[in-house]
């Protein structure tokens, strides 16, 4: 074993889980990106609009008004019942009092659903690529993350026999994230219920990560897995208010589904941070009473995905597949015959703007790049202006 000492102090009084904690690539390009002056960035993961006034007003109203406390661990109850009655939108039903806790954003929830639920080795399959935060949260409890592949020629989406091929008599979770971070995949119902039907045949649990779940395009619905039959108790649905209503700062999320998991959440929820703040709960109130604002934000989404996409593809050696829903492209630089890490690293080098290596997310991300459109379209144009020259300095006619 390997002892790092720092200024005297043997660092093996640090977890050995701890120690293997790294910065991941995404914040580790903004990082590099502040070396450079005129960078545009299409990394950020968020929208780039802010909160909607009357969001902000109801978490300033709620301050003024002494909502400056703790709260219930689990959350209010009326934003709990908020909650409850969206997801019967989706055909879910749950009970507010048991079986809904609010979490600080979904990275609360995804982190504390696999803290009371993965005990040492249990296996998790997660589509590869895929956001990378899952793989470090379930090795960080001592879970092994089991990498699916999915393939640009299915739409990258995460097909029922590969899923099949890798259960073993220590699989306990598949993990699902639809609309998908980084492809921009969407399950449909058929997909969903074949990987449902996995699940019960071999007694095992989702978590499904909806977080962008308005953001799905081209008229079609968001399907929640939890509402096909059987399913109920089985999965935990997560969600948050970070990208519906451009509240990525608030830290806002919930959990929903079996009851003695989320009671278990509540429970290390006390343990860990007790509660979100007031404030944001009464904010997140307001957002869910005034839905719409998640459809305008989809309807800036998806104008600015159609021209992107389209620019994309005119690029001669560049070309990307038309995501269904959230705010990325993940786009094929094959051709090139760079490696996803030279293509971004140079691009920002040399024409500053900045990308996320799909090597990022998982060993199948390698020959591709993430590309975020959450800038003004005047911004996004010029991006693909820059990307198309550096492109060209590659490929010659
Ligand atoms: N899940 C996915 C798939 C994401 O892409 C992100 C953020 O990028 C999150 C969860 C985190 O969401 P939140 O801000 O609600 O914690």
């Amino acid at each position: 074993m390997i002892i790092i000492v720092v200024r005297g102090i043997k660092m093996n009084l640090i977890n050995e889980k701890a120690m293997v904690l790294k910065q991941g690539e995404i914040r580790a390009m903004f990082e590099k990106a502040k070396l450079f002056n005129n960078v545009i960035s299409l990394g950020i993961g968020e929208p780039d609009l802010d909160t909607p006034k009357n969001i902000v007003e109801a978490g300033c109203k709620a301050l003024n008004n002494g909502k400056t406390h703790y709260t219930p661990n689990a959350g209010i109850i009326g934003l709990r019942q908020e909650i409850s009655k969206n997801l019967e939108k989706f055909g879910i039903n749950s009970n507010p009092d048991k079986e809904i806790i609010v979490t600080t954003g979904a990275m609360g929830s995804l982190s504390m659903c696999l803290m009371v639920m993965i005990n040492e080795g249990d296996e998790v399959l997660i589509q590869d690529p895929q956001w990378l935060n899952y793989y470090s949260q379930v090795k960080f409890v001592g879970g092994v993350a089991v990498p699916i592949p999915v393939y640009e020629k299915n739409s990258f989406k995460l097909v029922a026999k590969d899923i099949r091929d890798r259960i073993t008599d220590k699989t306990k979770i598949i993990m699902i994230n639809t609309p998908n971070n980084p492809t921009g995949a969407v399950l449909d119902y058929n997909d969903l219920r074949e990987i449902a039907d996995i699940a019960i045949e071999n007694d095992l649990f989702i978590i499904s990560d909806e977080v962008y779940s308005t953001l799905i395009y081209d008229g079609r619905r968001h399907i929640s897995i939890a509402s096909i039959e059987g399913m109920r108790d089985r999965v935990i649905t997560i969600n948050s208010f970070s990208k519906s209503f451009a509240m990525t700062g608030w830290r806002i999320g919930y959990a929903a589904g079996n009851e003695m998991v989320i009671d278990k959440m509540t429970r290390l929820q006390e343990n860990l941070v007790a509660c979100v703040n007031e404030p944001a709960q009464y904010a997140a109130i307001e957002a869910l009473r005034n839905f719409d604002i998640s459809e305008n934000l989809k309807n800036i989404f998806e104008s600015r995905r159609n021209h992107i996409v389209k620019e994309l593809n005119s690029i001669n050696g560049l070309s990307c597949t038309m995501p269904s829903g959230g705010f990325y492209v993940f786009l094929n630089i094959k051709a090139t015959q760079k490696t996803s890490s030279e293509f971004a690293n140079e691009l920002l080098e040399n024409k500053k703007v900045v990308t996320i290596p799909g090597s990022a997310f998982g060993k199948m991300g390698e020959g591709y790049v993430r590309i975020a459109y959450t800038l003004e379209e005047s911004k996004l144009l010029e991006a693909v202006a820059r990307i198309g020259d550096y492109v060209g300095s590659l490929i010659k006619e």
